[in-house]
């Protein structure tokens, strides 16, 4: 089959058969782990040319490993990418990245809508020097009025988490077109199943493996994928000992070499086949959890002794026609107001089926407290500025069947003791 019509086939069926189309020993349907740190060469010089890049071949499994090559191959055609490097978590693949592209005196605009952790590494870079202005990214002015001359990197979410703002997307993408800005879209709340970044013209599409694409919250990981769009020929961070291949090659030749080698945040083969294999039923997973996450906001969101719920997904959401017209699903993740007169943790201990737990992404419905945990560190002040009231609750939707989940939630609010 030429690779055209193998492009042609659909989303699942492609992830399903991309290990073995690129050949495996045995006839094996799975990439198997490679386990082997190093590889021994007949010929020294081949060894020599696999370093200088005149060849391709494995040197070193902190660099590159047969297992972790076929995910980053199945992840570049889940987001219609040029190539991808995985990392060992999805922080590992967001400060690898960054760490690799910029430099002192850059200037970066990110949403303030963001992963707290992400958050907390721009805190971090910009005490080495790194100028980073937080801006509302649902609304694209906010971030051209942001813009500097020093400015190298826009970066956004899709769906913010916990309070599911959904970024102008397709607006910021244009001005960053324009102004031949690197365009990051952090596309982890989402997966490539609702939503593929390219399309709205980001240059790097993130996504922490850990979550929906892996799913079964038994691994973590993390990839950087270039879609191909950016111009790397006008980035001014570019090593010259970069710029030897085509430019499409040279951003990801310098996450790879400065990011993933010098950090050294490497994805381990055995993760990677774990990754692989939740990555299969991504599609499955992801219809059934999002057609939860709606059922269950409807409900929220008329039940007395809810205050408010944020679900794109509900006509009352701000972004709810962007949400609408450019996600397959609005995503399997709310969070609520509980009325004030019931206590949080009372609430929450309530639940049977649904877990208190920090992860989202995963198959089982787990439920967390925002401002006690994930915000705690932020203190009053931030929270508040971010619209985040103690009585907030975010709510990871699985896949467990929508009767349960409902009945669930329906007796823990009910209940009044
Ligand atoms: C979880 C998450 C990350 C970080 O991924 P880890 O694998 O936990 O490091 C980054 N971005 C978003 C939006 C996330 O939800």
């Amino acid at each position: 089959m030429s690779s055209e019509q193998r492009d042609g086939v659909g989303f699942t069926t492609r992830i399903l058969h991309s290990d073995r189309r690129d050949g495996i020993e045995h006839g094996s349907l799975h990439k198997p782990v490679h386990a082997s740190v190093a590889y021994g060469y007949d010929d020294a010089r081949d060894l020599a040319a696999v370093f200088q890049g005149r060849q391709s071949g494995y040197s070193y499994g902190r660099q590159s490993n047969p297992t972790v090559e076929a995910l980053q191959r199945k992840l570049s055609g889940m987001e219609g990418g040029i190539g991808t490097i995985a990392f060992g978590t999805g922080m590992g693949a967001i400060g690898s990245m960054l760490f690799a592209l910029l430099k002192r005196g850059d200037h970066v605009v990110s949403s303030s809508f963001l992963f707290g952790n992400t958050n907390s590494l721009f805190a971090s870079f910009a005490g080495l020097g790194l100028e980073v202005s937080f801006v509302d990214a649902t609304e694209a002015d906010a971030v051209a009025a942001a813009l500097r001359p020093e400015t190298r990197l826009v970066f956004v979410e899709t769906i913010a988490n916990p309070r599911t703002q959904v970024a102008d997307l397709e607006g910021i993408g244009t001005l960053c077109r324009d102004r031949g800005l690197i365009y990051v879209v952090d596309n982890t709340m989402t997966s490539p199943w609702l939503f593929q970044p390219r399309t709205v013209g980001a240059s790097l599409v993130v996504n922490a493996l850990t979550k929906y694409i892996a799913g079964h919250g038994s691994v973590l990981g993390g990839a950087v994928t270039d879609t191909g769009l950016y111009d790397w020929s006008r980035f001014p961070n570019i090593f010259e000992g970069y710029r030897s291949q085509p430019p499409a090659q040279w951003g990801l030749q310098q996450i790879r070499k400065k990011g993933l080698r010098d950090f050294g945040a490497s994805l381990a083969p055995d993760a990677a086949q774990l990754v692989a294999l939740g990555a299969e039923t991504l599609a499955l997973r992801m219809d059934r959890a999002c057609a939860n996450a709606r059922a269950l906001a409807a409900m929220l969101d008329r039940h007395p002794r809810v205050d408010q719920v944020f679900y794109p997904g509900l006509a009352g959401h701000p972004q709810h026609e962007r949400a609408s017209r450019l996600l397959r699903h609005p995503g399997a993740l709310l969070s609520f107001e509980l009325d004030p007169a019931l206590d949080l943790f009372d609430f929450l201990n309530r639940l049977d089926v649904v877990v208190s737990s920090s992860n989202l992404g995963d198959n089982r419905t787990l439920a967390i407290p925002v401002a006690h945990t994930i915000y705690h560190e932020m203190g009053p002040q931030r929270r508040a500025s971010m619209g985040i009231r103690d009585s907030l609750i975010r709510v990871s939707v699985g896949i467990e069947d929508a009767e349960d989940l409902l009945a669930d939630f329906g007796q823990a609010l009910a209940a009044t003791d």
